[in-house]
């Protein structure tokens, strides 16, 4: 039966394909794809755990009849046997090695998308004791997943392939910004979760993929079945289950007439931005990854404005990257670009881009807590290890550094000694290194207030509108049940924007969006008008945000954005 689920619209397009589940449940597995040629081997690896499993069990059966009848002792023995019925069902065996041999999965990844049909069926069942069952399975393959990552010779990773050839979509209850990153080489045409806001960090790198995603789908993961049929409308931020024909081709229709506008949007790849009124604009590229300098240098990025080092950081289970890994990372970003500079930021860990998945709940208010430069100032050695890096990278190109969540003069000088001190070890080590362009992000509404007495230390601002959002208006940007109050046109958070960019021009210093503010092609005029000249956004924005640049004349944005910014309801004014 169709049906359809209403969620935040994060990445545009259309995308149909059948449906990959990441396991929702609570056994937290590696999802990955293996090569044709690789099944065997991983449903070896499935036999050798459920021999050593079985044995298991046959060992602790065989002591409990050693220690005599007891009744505790009946019930779980009695228990023992439906584990080990379990482990002989037929439905679990046969599933898990469709999964491996037809979809390709890793058999962690098969093992729990068969749990998960299994479990929907036990969910469906009257009768309580059957329905009961259900936690017996759950504990049969945590045991299974035990013994498969004692076993030493997993398969190694690969991007995805689909041996069958038809697109695939990616559903999951939540994924982290890491295990984004892990599917970012992958075929999957477009992605839903049920959790997360427009601007958390998982959506952000979804965009960075340019496929259509929506995420803050509720149940989407509950509703959707592996393999069914899903469309996904990034633009609407509708996720259509099991469509009609018509239904179907219809979105079929709409995908292809994306695929003209970006045919067409590509003719102006070369175009230099400028308005018709000949302000000249840099449009920069916001980036994860050093291989990322790729796509940002197809669309005609002029720079990096913003290249997100965290990426480098998370899911390391604690070993962090030293400073050499680092300056190797840095260096090939400065290079990719061919002499444009790049923007390294320092550090943003914390809040919803925790270093490893366990440390998610460590703290109560993770994103008011120890996070960005915070973090880097609680660990100094960690923190001069990556400006080393960055400044040895400057010796190869044109480098800015921008430090992330500033809100306190002390901590700008902090940055300041951290700086000096890095140098010193360089120069103690004879080590080439070169000059960098120090700028901060506005992110906090503090240091919004406080653009003057920042900019003494600084060279340039960049505008953080994602965090900047969610704390003027005390909003969660990764909570989808506050999504509908994350508003970036509230008049607070217009105000802020507009001093800052007012108050940089003003003593002469760039600033620019880096926030997804910047990509929003609803909000170019508008950031234009009030004196914007840099922008920073995903790649694959570029060229939607350049042609609303190159249809703008700012002399007549000027008063409209004032008028905008003075209004007590902005968004009735922004079709003007
Ligand atoms: C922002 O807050 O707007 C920003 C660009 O940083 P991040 O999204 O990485 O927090
Ligand atoms: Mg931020």
């Amino acid at each position: 039966m169709s049906l359809s689920v209403q969620g935040q619209a994060v990445s545009r397009g259309i995308a149909i394909g059948r449906a990959v589940l990441v396991a929702s449940n609570r056994l937290d597995v590696a999802h990955y794809f293996i090569e044709a040629g690789q099944v065997d081997t991983e449903v070896d690896r499935l036999r050798r755990a459920r021999s050593a499993v079985v044995e298991e069990i046959g060992k602790v059966q065989q002591s409990l009849q050693e220690l005599g009848p007891k009744d505790a002792h009946h019930e779980l023995a009695a228990l023992l046997d439906v584990h080990l019925m379990l482990m002989e069902d037929t439905q679990l065996q046969a599933g898990v090695k469709y999964w491996i041999s037809e979809r390709l999965y890793n058999a962690e990844w098969a093992l729990t998308a068969q749990l998960e049909t299994i479990s929907r069926q036990f969910d469906e069942m009257e009768d309580p004791y059957l329905r009961e069952r259900k936690a017996d399975l759950e504990q049969v393959v945590e045991r299974l997943l035990r013994h498969m990552r004692a076993d030493a010779n997993p398969a190694p990773m690969h991007a995805p392939s689909n041996r069958r050839g038809e697109p695939l979509v990616l559903v999951a209850h939540d994924l982290s910004p890491a295990d984004m990153l892990q599917f970012k080489q992958s075929v999957f045409t477009g992605f839903v979760t049920d959790v997360g806001g427009k601007t958390s960090h998982t959506a952000i790198v979804a965009r960075s993929m340019d496929i259509p995603a929506v995420v803050g789908a509720r149940t989407a993961s509950q509703l959707i079945e592996e393999d069914d049929w899903v469309i996904i409308d990034g633009d609407a931020g509708v996720v259509i289950v099991d469509p009609s024909p018509i239904v179907l081709a219809e979105y079929g229709f709409k995908q292809r007439q994306g695929e003209v506008e970006r045919e067409r949007l590509s003719r102006i790849k070369n175009t230099p931005a400028v308005t018709l009124d000949g302000e000249r604009v840099e449009l920069l590229a916001n980036i994860e990854q050093p291989q990322d300098s790729t796509p940002a240098l197809s669309v005609g990025a002029v720079g990096v404005g913003l290249f997100r080092t965290e990426f480098l950081f998370m899911g390391r289970e604690g070993r962090l990257p030293d400073e050499e890994e680092q300056f190797t990372a840095y260096l090939a970003a400065v290079e990719g670009m061919h002499g444009l500079p790049v923007t390294i930021r320092t550090v943003d860990v914390g809040a919803d881009k925790p270093l490893d998945r366990s440390a998610r709940e460590d703290h109560l208010n993770p994103a008011l807590g120890l996070r960005a430069i915070r973090w880097s100032l609680s660990e100094p050695s960690m923190f001069q290890a990556q400006l080393r890096a960055a400044l040895r990278a400057a010796a190869f190109g044109r480098v800015n550094l921008l430090i992330p969540m500033v809100a306190h003069v002390g901590e700008i000088r902090q940055v300041l000694a951290h700086l000096a001190r890095a140098r010193q070890q360089l120069d103690e080590r004879a080590v080439a290194y070169g000059p960098v362009r120090l700028g901060a992000m506005i992110e906090v509404p503090a240091a919004a207030l406080c653009v003057p007495a920042f900019l003494k230390y600084f060279d340039f601002l960049s505008i953080g509108t994602n965090d900047l959002i969610q704390y003027t208006l005390a909003v969660d940007r990764v909570d989808e049940s506050v999504a509908h109050l994350y508003d970036p046109l509230h008049p607070a958070v217009l105000k802020l924007v507009a001093s800052v960019i007012a108050e940089c021009r003003a003593l002469g210093k760039s600033v620019s969006v880096c926030g997804e503010m910047a990509g929003d092609v609803a909000m170019t005029r508008l950031l234009l008008g009030l004196g914007l000249r840099s922008f920073s956004m995903h790649p694959s924005q570029i060229l939607a945000v350049k042609q609303q640049i190159l249809r703008a004349d700012t002399r007549k944005l000027r008063a409209w954005a004032q008028a905008v910014v003075a209004s007590e309801e902005p968004g009735t004014m922004m079709g003007d």
